[in-house]
């Protein structure tokens, strides 16, 4: 197999010439003059271009009459190209796939059994292969999101695709403007569905508009309770398959933070609290701040108390990232889901960054 980006000789050659290990095991070059064969990466001279010949495979250039390198040794192809190519390979197989595709199956056809397939994935790509075909699929979202009207019709028409029957694809006219949330979101449908992560269970729930809270739990079963009494009047529907991703999406957020989340917010809130939300935002991974620094960031030095109850009204667990702020002693302080939750959230993003 070789990859396409070393499909023509320009290319192959671009990559000699910076002996760039990347092409390793995907082509030969061979020289003329010395009738000899090389790994692309091979340290030697660096020949002239007339005098190069390029081979897919050992075995072709050796019909042409060429010697293996002594010093590149390019038959002895090593074990971590090999593995480095089916896990590229899988990789392909992922982003061509308009359905998802099992583990086991996809371990299958690189052939590797599933569990040495699931750990070097991780190993050379950095996530597992579930995770590369949600934000595979997810990129596929953010572009729909760009032409459907709203974050649900978003969600279906990126191939999340269910029946529909389960769920209401009228869109709400009302949306939620501050004044219907002030009504306690009456006539506002809302989406919601489960999923579990490293700190227990994961609720996240979307208006036509985008998401309008996050929150963990122990129990799944009150999660939808404390979800309807933030928006008490608010019509609340089960999610059905159709919005599986968009979950993984929020816990794959959760688990290995980065700096902006890309999906749509639906944020409630007074002025005030959106302001202090606003400051939130731009605190990065693995950093923390104050409540005071916060007041004094916003130019309310004195609000530091409201600052405090701003954070604690939070709807949007983590997107919103309230758990990085902490008391100015240093102390981790508390935390709307619990100040244990907080901890590891913070430990989390410190190994990470
Ligand atoms: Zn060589």
């Amino acid at each position: 197999m070789t990859p396409a980006q070393f499909n023509t000789d320009e290319a192959r050659w671009n990559v000699v010439s910076k002996n760039n290990s990347s092409a390793d095991g995907a082509f030969y070059y061979a020289v003329i003059t010395t009738g000899i064969y090389c790994r692309p990466s091979c340290r030697s001279k660096l020949p002239n271009r007339s005098n190069v010949e390029f081979f897919t495979t050992c075995d072709d250039a050796e019909a042409a009459g060429y010697r293996a390198c002594k010093r590149c040794r390019p038959t002895e192809t090593s074990k971590t190209e090999e593995t480095e190519l089916k896990i590229i390979h899988a990789c392909r197989i992922i982003e061509e796939s308009e359905t998802s595709i099992k583990l086991d199956e996809l371990a299958a056809k690189v052939n590797l059994s599933p569990y040495h397939f699931h750990r070097l994935f991780k190993k050379i790509v950095g996530v597992t292969p579930k995770q590369y075909a949600a934000r595979h699929q997810s990129r596929r979202f953010q572009e729909n999101l760009k032409t459907s009207p709203s974050v649900t019709d978003a969600i279906y028409s990126a191939g999340y695709g269910s029946s529909g029957s389960a769920y209401d694809k009228k869109r709400d006219q009302l949306a939620m403007k501050p004044k219907v949330y002030r009504k306690g979101a009456d006539g506002v449908t809302i989406t919601y569905g489960l999923a579990q992560c490293f700190l227990g269970w994961v609720i996240v729930a979307a208006t036509d508009r985008g998401i309008c809270a996050i929150e963990f739990g122990d129990d799944s079963d009150t999660l939808p309770e404390q979800i309807q009494a933030r928006f008490p009047n608010a019509q609340l529907n089960k999610a059905d398959i159709g919005f599986k991703t968009l979950i993984e999406e929020v816990v794959d957020f959760i688990e290995s933070p980065e700096d902006t989340f890309q999906i749509p917010l639906d944020i409630q809130g007074t002025a005030f609290q959106q302001k202090v939300w606003e400051v939130l935002r731009q605190i990065k991974p693995g950093e923390t701040m104050s409540y005071t620094d916060v007041a004094e960031q916003m130019g309310k030095p004195n609000a530091v108390r409201a600052v405090a109850s701003a954070c604690a009204s939070n709807k949007l667990a983590v997107v919103i990232p309230c758990h990085r702020v902490i008391s100015k002693t240093g102390k981790t302080g508390g935390y709307r889901w619990g100040a244990e939750r907080k901890k590891k959230l913070l430990h989390l993003e410190k190994e990470i960054i």
